[in-house]
Parts: structure tokens; sequence; C-alpha cells
């Protein structure tokens, strides 16, 4: 379908009806609408996004509610940001956010947001290549808004900013230069790039909270050109700067590796958490945590992992380990390892003792660890294939007699 006629040439676009379909209920609602950022860019680059990014000059809640009620969707308003996101049945997004000015009182921090027409809207975004609007409210619908030039550097493969503060009033933005050049293929514009290194010398990524380090390492996690982002961020000192982090060359070729043998993003991510110098109060996940502390103490294990003869030893061994960290290390450790490790993740983190702790509570024994030791030494018997699952209740009998567990 082609669209856009006002925008000098046709767009081609995968979801008019559902565009139009929301312009209809924007202008319903009393507001011009128009698709913003990233899909209007991937648009023109004919490239396909699954989100819809819509902005609103008005009334963003009523218009979020409305879309939802309309397109079966699950609609959710964020107050603070003014935002409303409305998720369909195949789980993709569509955000409803409120046309807005930012000022920054400081670097690095987040901006104060003040409602504004979309003109100026566009001028608080990131890049070029970003900051069109294509409007969808009936009789405008296609029109191309584009004040920077955005088409212009879509044509010449170019991430540049759009005024010379850009990169200290919100360094994140470092991080999305580095993603969207590698992503697309694209250079950074010299001048910009200039202008990045300046910021990152001057060590203006170090403002940045954790959290929102992360966010954007995460956001790396999911690129398809994931680790040629981590080596531009590695060449450009950016982490070094932020996180006092610069991955060492064993770690990339480890990262390779993971990424070869599998696109999972949370996997990339926790090894890169595994690498970094102290992760001890970031806002992550406790399996994130566990799994990163599990991947740098490997080694610690390593030496008895590959001299383990009986399958009850691999299996206390690697027990303790988060599966997450398992996975990884399955796919980046040398062969013997790996196998040692599929093996626990196959068959033996699944079998399980027959008999059953209520069934030891019949026999007459009461809790307490005594319980758990039993049970325990019932599971490797049957994992080193000592007793049958028959002979299992007679063990547990005589365990239970016996003084010392
Ligand atoms: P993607 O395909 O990765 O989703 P995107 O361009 O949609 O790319 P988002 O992070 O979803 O990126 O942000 C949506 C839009 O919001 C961007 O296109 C940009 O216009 C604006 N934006 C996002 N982050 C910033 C930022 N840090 N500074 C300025 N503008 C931003
Ligand atoms: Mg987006």
């Amino acid at each position: 379908m082609s669209i856009g006629a006002k925008a000098g040439k046709g767009i081609r676009c995968h979801n008019e009806a559902l565009l139009r379909l929301l312009g209809k209920i924007a202008h319903q609602c009393g507001t011009r609408a128009f698709l913003v950022g990233g899909p209007v860019r991937d648009m023109l680059l004919d490239r396909f996004g699954p989100d819809i990014d819509i902005a609103v000059e008005s009334k963003a809640q009523t218009v979020g509610k409305e879309i939802g009620r309309r397109v079966h969707g699950r609609f959710v308003f964020h107050s603070r940001f003014l935002t409303a996101t409305v998720t369909l049945p195949d789980s993709s997004h569509i955000d409803i956010t409120q046309t807005r000015t930012e000022t920054y009182s400081r670097p690095a921090v987040l901006p104060r947001v003040k409602p504004a027409p979309i003109e100026q809207d566009l001028f608080r975004r990131d890049f070029t290549i970003n900051a069109m609007a294509l409007e969808i409210t009936p009789f405008r619908f296609g029109y191309l808004l584009d004040p920077c030039s955005g088409q212009q550097d879509l044509k010449y493969k170019l991430v540049r900013i759009l005024h010379p503060k850009s990169f200290i009033d919100d360094p994140t933005r470092i991080f999305r230069a580095i993603r969207f050049a590698i992503r697309l293929g694209f250079g950074i514009e010299p001048q910009t790039l200039k202008l990045m290194r300046q910021s990152i010398k001057s060590s203006y990524p170090s403002l940045l909270t954790a959290e929102r380090i992360l966010y954007e390492l995460r956001l790396i996690s999911s690129e398809t050109r994931r680790l040629q982002m981590i080596e531009a961020i590695k060449r450009e000192k950016l982490t070094r700067t932020c996180l006092d982090w610069s991955p060492p060359s064993h770690f990339l070729s480890k990262l390779k590796l993971l990424s070869s043998r599998t696109r999972n993003p949370e996997l990339f991510f926790i090894l890169i958490l595994s690498n970094l110098p102290d992760t001890g109060n970031f806002p992550i996940t406790k399996q994130e945590r566990e799994s990163a502390r599990a991947i740098n103490r490997f080694h610690l294990i390593h030496s008895r992992l590959m001299r383990a003869k009986r399958l009850s030893t691999i299996y206390r061994l690697l027990h303790p380990i988060p599966e997450p960290a398992l996975q990884i290390l399955s796919r980046i450790e040398p062969r013997a390892v790996a196998r040692a490790i599929n093996l626990y993740l196959n068959r033996l983190s699944s079998i399980r003792p027959t008999v059953t702790g209520r069934e030891l509570r019949k026999l007459g024994l009461m809790p307490g660890p005594k319980y758990q030791r039993i049970l325990d030494r019932l599971l490797y018997a049957r994992l080193d294939g000592l007793i049958s699952k028959e002979k299992e209740y007679n063990m547990a009998r005589r365990l239970i007699r016996q003084k010392k567990v």
C-alpha cells in the first residue's frame, strides 16, 4: 500500500488501515495524531517493526482508552509520562504519547516535560532520522513533517543529532547513536561523532544512573548486531567512563560464541553482567544477579566437574547454579564441560526420588534436617544407578533407622 502524497514520494505502509483507524479515533476525541519516531524512519527505509508510536497533541489518556476499546487491546496509562500503552492480542504495542517539550536542568538527569505542539516535539528528539512525524488524522493523512531533514540523512545514511548539547543533556543518546548506526548500517555524521567523543572525554556518561545504563545494555542485547555494538562501545571507551568496564578481548570471544549459538537477549545480557566489575547494587533481578555470580565463580568447580566419575557428583556441582547461567555455560565452555552441563540440564535435573517427604513422615521421621539429607541420599543413589525405583523405599527405611545420615 502506498500513502504520503504530500511526503513527495509514496511511502509503503504495511498497516495503513490500522493507522487510519487510529487517526480517526484521535480525531473523534478532538486531537491531531501522528505516527512518530522509529516507525516513520522504518517505513521510509522499507523496514518492518511491530510496534506503533503515536503522538497526539492532547488527550493522550482518552485516545489511548478509546483505542484499547476499539482494537480489543489492554490499556495502561502512565500519568507521570503522559503516555498510554495499548497491548494488542498478538502482544505488539501501540504507544500513545502527548506531544511535548523537554528541558534539562542538569546534564544526564531526566528532563522536565511540558505539553507542546508536534513541531516543537520533534525538536526534542535524539536524531534527525528519528525526528519525523507522519500525520494520520483524516484529511491530512500521510502528510510528513520533517523539520530536521531526516529524509536527507536517511538517504545519506547518517545518524545526526539535532543540537550541539544533545549528548550532554542526555548521554544515553551515545548508546543510541551507536545502536542505530550499527543496526541500520549508517555512519555517525562527523560533527555528531566529534561531539559524542567530547561528551565521553568529559565523562558525561558517568553522570547516568546504573539503571539507565543497564537499560541501554538490555536494548543492545536484543539487537542482531549486538556484538559489533559492544565492540564499538569498547572502542569509544563509553562503558569505561560510566561503568569502569572495558570488555577484555577474551570476554568478547565468549560473547561471540554465545551469540553464535543462541539469539536469546536475556542470556547475552547476563553474560555481560558477569563481566562487570561490580553489580552489587544494580537494579537487576535476583536471578540475573545470581546467574552472573555463578558464571563468575564457575572456574572454582571446573576441574571437579571434569574429574567427576559419578552422575551424582555432576548433579551436586551443578544443582546450585541457576538455569540461565547453565544455559550460558553450556554454550561457551569447552566441549567436555558443555556435555556434562547438557547432561544435567536434559536428564539429571528432572530426576526425583520416588519416595516423597510424606512417605518419610509415614515411616515415622519427623520433619527436620535429616529429612532433606535422606531425600538427597536417595536421589544420589538413584542417579548413580545404585538402587532401582523399587528398592528406594527399603533404603529410606534403612536410613531412617541409622543414627548418622
Ligand atoms: P526502535 O526501533 O529501537 O524502537 P525507536 O526510534 O522507535 O527505535 P524508541 O527508543 O522506541 O526508539 O524511542 C521512540 C522515539 O522517541 C525515538 O524515535 C526518538 O524520536 C525518541 N527518543 C527516544 N529516546 C530518546 C532520547 N534519549 N532522547 C531524545 N529522543 C528520544
Ligand atoms: Mg520504538
